[in-house]
């Protein structure tokens, strides 16, 4: 099913998980965290693709696994800023044949020895959107993704979401948020999108971390700000692995909480993998999601 069809009846609850990292290209480990998350019923289950297309194999087999072993729907992410066009049409046969039909269109980071050159044939995901749909036509259902404190490479916010629109009108039929730990930026993200067009819904992305210098990589990494209050609870427990879990799962939990109350398009956690993580927030969440999810 396309993941835009189940977005026109309600909001979804989604995971994300990566292909694991490991010398030996084991990617087993995967198969028990998909095991767990299943049964958590999620609406559907994203899986990363290596910059510049390292594990790009095992991101379909990932995906395959999740769609034809368990049931679940699941949307593989494909990035575009090293690649031919050769290369992603293999790709999307490889994709079309083990019967995934959504993806997470992106452009990708640029290469840490990026000189000025790019091999590849695509500079935005807005072209790789167009790409797609001009060679699989009605195919795939194309999302993006976003960013509530704007992309690290724009000049302004107002640039940035005008690059966004170029993403929607290429395709994009639903957008996943970069992580953000003060909803005050999601919540200007859709409300300024509504008003330049942009109308496909927008899921939140949460990822708690539970001690300073996760927090920190992760605000590195996402470009995203740090909320006073947050910091002050990880720091405050940082010697304590176990109290910064709990920090970080009620914030998330709040935060969660608070996008629900305020009619949020969908939930998406990044797992790192970790079933324990989605499990314990969802634990939290029960009766509120009863409700929400209702609607
Ligand atoms: P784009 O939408 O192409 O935007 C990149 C920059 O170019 C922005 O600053 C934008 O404002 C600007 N821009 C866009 N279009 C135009 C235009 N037409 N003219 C001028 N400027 C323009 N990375 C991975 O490697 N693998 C993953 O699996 C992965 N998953 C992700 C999942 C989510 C939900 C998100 C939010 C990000 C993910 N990323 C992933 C990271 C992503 O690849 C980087 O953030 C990357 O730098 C931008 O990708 P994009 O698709 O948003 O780019």
């Amino acid at each position: 099913m396309k993941i835009n069809e189940l977005l026109k009846k309600r909001p979804t609850l989604s995971f994300e998980i990566f292909p694991p990292k490991n010398n030996e290209n084991d990617i087993t480990s995967i198969y028990t965290t998909i095991s767990e998350l299943s049964k958590l019923n999620p609406d559907f289950i994203s899986v990363t693709y290596g910059a510049n297309g390292s594990t790009s194999k095992n991101t379909c087999q990932i995906a395959s696994t999740i769609k034809n072993k368990y049931g679940i729907e699941a949307v593989a992410h494909l990035t575009c800023i090293n690649s031919s066009k050769e290369e992603i049409l293999k790709i999307l046969e490889k994709l079309k044949n083990n019967n995934i039909e959504n993806i997470l269109s992106l452009r990708g980071d640029y290469p840490k020895d990026y000189d000025g050159h790019l091999k590849g044939d695509f500079k935005y995901a807005s072209e790789l959107n167009e790409f797609i749909e001009a060679s699989f036509p009605d195919t795939f259902c194309l999302s993006g993704g976003c960013y509530p404190e704007t992309h690290f490479e724009a000049k302004s916010f107002e640039e940035d979401l005008q690059n966004l629109k170029k993403k929607v009108d290429a395709g994009a039929k639903y957008l996943v948020t970069q992580i953000f730990y003060d909803n005050q930026y999601y919540y200007r993200l859709v409300k300024e999108a509504r008003k330049i067009g942009i109308n496909v819904p927008i899921l939140a992305g949460i990822m708690p971390a539970h001690n300073p210098k996760q927090l920190k990589n992760i605000a590195k990494m996402s470009s995203c700000s740090i909320p006073y209050d947050l910091a002050a609870m990880i720091d405050r427990f940082a010697s304590y692995p176990k109290a910064g879990r709990e920090v970080g799962l009620h914030y998330a939990t709040y935060q969660i909480i608070d996008l629900m109350t305020n009619g949020v398009d969908g939930i998406h956690i990044y797992t790192m993998n970790k079933p324990e993580i989605a499990k314990e927030i969802l634990k939290r969440t029960e009766y509120i999601r009863d409700e929400f999810f209702k609607c």
